[in-house]
C-alpha cells in the first residue's frame, strides 16, 4: 500500500470516527447544526447558469459555442448541478479525495433530476483498485432513483483498468475511456446515467454507450459539476 493510499485511509477512518462522535455540522463550513448543507452553503454554492441542455457548458446560445448543438456522444441530454469550482469544488474534494463520509452524503443530495423520463439510475462505476468507501456517483445514483420512484442498479462494469482521467489531455481522455465499460445485463429504454464530474464528457459517453450497445434507447446524463 503506498504513502498516499494509506494516508488517504488514515484520513477516512478518522474524519468516519468523528462523524460517529461529534455532534453534526454542516459538512461544508463544519459551523452550522445539522447534518446536511446549512443555508448559507447552499447559496453559495455556484449554480450554473442556462447550461446547455446537451453539453452543460453554461451561457448557453443557439448554436452552443461548445457543442454545436451536437452534444456529447451517446447521450441524449445532459444535466449538471453546479460549477466544479468554489465552495462544491471543495466539498467534493472532501467528498472524493478526504473520503468524508458527511461530505460524500450532502454532495448526493445535489444531483439534477434527469431531462426526460427513464425507468432506471445506473452510476458511472468506480474505477478497478479504487480504496472501499462511499462512492459519490453510486450514493448520488441512490439519492436520484429515490426521488424519482424508480430503481437503481450498478449496470455497468469497468471492463479493463484505464489511467486517470485528470492527468491527460483531451485527445488522450478519449481515447483511455473507449470500450472501458460494459453492461451486466440489458437495460431499460430509458435510463438516467449519473457522475459525479463533467470535464470533457468522455468518461460519461463511454458508459453511455456501453448502456446503447445493449439496448438503451435512450441515456440522460445527470451531474453534480462540470469543469469549466
Ligand atoms: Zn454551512
Ligand atoms: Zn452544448
Amino acid at each position: 500500500m503506498g504513502r498516499g493510499v494509506a494516508g488517504a485511509w488514515r484520513r477516512a477512518a478518522l474524519s468516519a470516527i468523528a462523524d460517529l462522535l461529534l455532534p453534526a455540522v454542516c459538512p461544508l463550513c463544519r459551523e452550522q447544526a445539522g447534518a446536511e448543507l446549512c443555508a448559507a452553503c447552499c447559496a453559495a454554492l455556484p449554480r450554473l447558469h442556462a447550461p446547455c441542455p446537451w453539453c452543460g457548458m453554461p451561457n448557453h446560445e443557439v448554436p452552443c459555442r461548445a457543442c454545436d448543438e451536437r452534444g456529447l456522444p451517446h447521450l441524449a441530454s445532459v444535466r449538471v448541478a453546479f460549477a466544479y469550482r468554489a465552495k462544491l469544488r471543495r466539498l467534493l474534494t472532501e467528498a472524493k479525495a478526504g473520503g468524508r463520509a458527511a461530505a460524500v452524503r450532502a454532495a448526493a443530495q445535489l444531483v439534477p433530476d434527469p431531462a426526460g423520463p427513464v425507468a432506471l439510475v445506473v452510476p458511472v462505476p468506480p474505477a478497478p483498485g479504487r480504496r472501499s468507501g462511499p462512492h459519490l456517483a453510486t450514493r448520488a445514483a441512490r439519492v436520484l432513483a429515490r426521488r424519482l420512484g424508480v430503481p437503481c442498479a450498478a449496470l455497468l462494469a469497468c471492463t479493463r483498468s484505464a489511467h486517470p482521467q485528470h492527468r491527460l489531455s483531451r485527445a488522450e481522455r478519449w481515447r483511455n475511456t473507449q470500450d472501458l465499460y460494459a453492461a451486466r445485463r440489458d437495460p431499460p429504454a430509458e435510463v438516467a446515467l449519473v457522475d459525479d464530474i463533467l470535464t470533457s464528457g468522455a468518461t460519461a459517453s463511454a458508459a453511455a454507450a456501453a448502456l446503447i450497445a445493449r439496448g438503451a434507447r435512450a441515456v440522460h446524463g445527470c451531474f453534480l459539476a462540470r469543469t469549466l
